[in-house]
């Protein structure tokens, strides 16, 4: 692992720690679950990618800077300590871009990019249904070939769609050979969220925000042209997507990082009336160093031609917990008045709860730890 920065990696992250600390609005936005918090961010979007800080890493025919992997990583974290609001656009960023950029048409890379880089079009990830989570390959949703047509009809329901009651687009899914097994004869389709025969109902999360939708799909059609790789095809297409989920893109570190300084000012602030809790913050502290410093390795095993594949597991479970674990400590500092006042340390904890149940729960990635890393034998195996 080479933690030596190259003056070029340096100066651009200067560049973006310099134009962050001038554009990052000054207040809290409103929740990202929320209407009006989804329409604050969408405009921040706008910002990002106007600066053409959207999209560090895509080519810049789309948006991008041509950042290479150790750029983004120093971007992400300048990110999250300049106290930037969370991506709206990062579900289409972080999970359907990569699959488009390997397995989309030129075609749809001219028509999706562009778009989702500069927030005009917001996507939401619609694969869960209500007997499909962790058993994905279980969804019933249909598509049935519509010839006369050129495309496909979408019926069924699917669930748990984080903000899909804001977003333009989404992708998913959907059972296109029911003959085939299980991981076959599924496709992967784009589709738009305000579609004819497409109902949207929004549930509440813990916090109470409309953060998640149930999609309710009635002959939705959808052109061939807005299939993502072949017919058929999909469950191997969006592995690509999962492994993007768990593994790095989606949680950062400087996300963890940022988590951890916050918590040593409020230590600082706080730490005088609970010394018993010092341990506990240190540690909270070096927890999130260790995840820096596990990220820094794999970026490095990245750039030497080697993949994620099941650390990603690994990577997963580590972020999920350190966030549970930095949030409880900060709630411990603040005693009973983190539950009565409006406290970020209580939104964050609610969200953390989250970590190990999405992305796959971390039920599966020890499954996969076991089986795929540690060479253990099949859960229910040689009883
Ligand atoms: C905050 C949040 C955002 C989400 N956003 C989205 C989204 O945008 N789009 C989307 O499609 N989905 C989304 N989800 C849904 C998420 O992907 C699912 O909740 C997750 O895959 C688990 O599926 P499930 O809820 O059906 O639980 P189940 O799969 O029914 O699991 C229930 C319990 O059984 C355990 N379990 C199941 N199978 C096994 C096994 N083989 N071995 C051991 N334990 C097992 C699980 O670990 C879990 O503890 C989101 C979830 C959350 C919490």
């Amino acid at each position: 692992m080479n933690l030596d920065f190259t003056e070029g990696e340096l100066a651009f992250r200067d560049e973006a720690r310099e134009w962050l600390r001038e554009h990052v609005p000054a207040g809290p936005m409103p929740p990202l679950d929320t209407a009006e918090g989804f329409a604050a961010r969408r405009e921040w979007e706008a910002t990002l990618a106007a600066a053409r800080w959207s999209v560090v890493a895509w080519p810049e025919k789309y948006h991008g800077r041509d950042a290479s992997m150790v750029e983004w990583v120093l971007f992400e974290e300048e990110y999250y300590r300049s106290g930037a609001p969370v991506r709206a656009a990062q579900n289409g960023i972080s999970l359907l871009a990569p699959i488009i950029f390997e397995h989309g048409t030129p075609e749809q890379q001219d028509r999706y990019l562009p778009a989702m880089a500069d927030g005009t079009e917001i996507w939401a990830q619609a694969w869960s249904e209500p007997e499909a989570g962790s058993d994905l390959a279980s969804i019933r949703s249909t598509a049935t070939r519509d010839e006369a047509r050129g495309g496909w009809l979408l019926n069924g329901q699917k669930t748990w769609s984080s903000r899909a009651a804001f977003a333009d687009r989404a992708f998913g899914l959907f059972r296109s050979d029911p003959t085939a097994e299980r991981h076959r004869g599924l496709t992967y389709f784009l589709f738009p969220l305000d579609a004819e025969g497409l109902s949207i109902r929004p549930i509440a999360q813990l916090d109470g925000h409309p953060g998640f939708a149930e999609l309710f799909f009635d002959d939705v059609f959808v052109p061939d042209a807005d299939v993502l790789g072949a017919p058929g095809d999909g469950w191997r297409v969006a592995m690509s997507t999962a492994g993007n989920e768990r593994g790095l893109s989606l949680r950062s570190p400087g996300r963890f990082c940022a988590a951890a300084d916050r918590l040593l000012a409020l230590w600082r602030e706080r730490g005088a009336g609970h010394p018993h809790l010092r341990d506990r913050v240190v540690d909270a502290w070096l927890a999130a160093q260790a995840y820096r410093l596990y990220t820094w390795g794999t970026v490095t095993r990245l750039a030497a031609g080697g993949d994620v594949g099941a650390h990603g597991s690994v990577n997963k479970l580590f972020w999920s917990q350190l966030d549970v674990g930095l949030h409880e400590v900060a709630l411990d500092l603040l005693g009973p008045e983190s539950e009565l006042r409006d406290e970020p340390w209580l939104d964050g904890y609610l969200f953390s709860l989250s970590g190990p149940i999405y992305a796959g729960t971390n039920e599966i990635q020890r499954n996969i730890v076991a089986e795929r890393l540690l060479g253990l034998p099949k859960g229910g195996r040689g009883r």
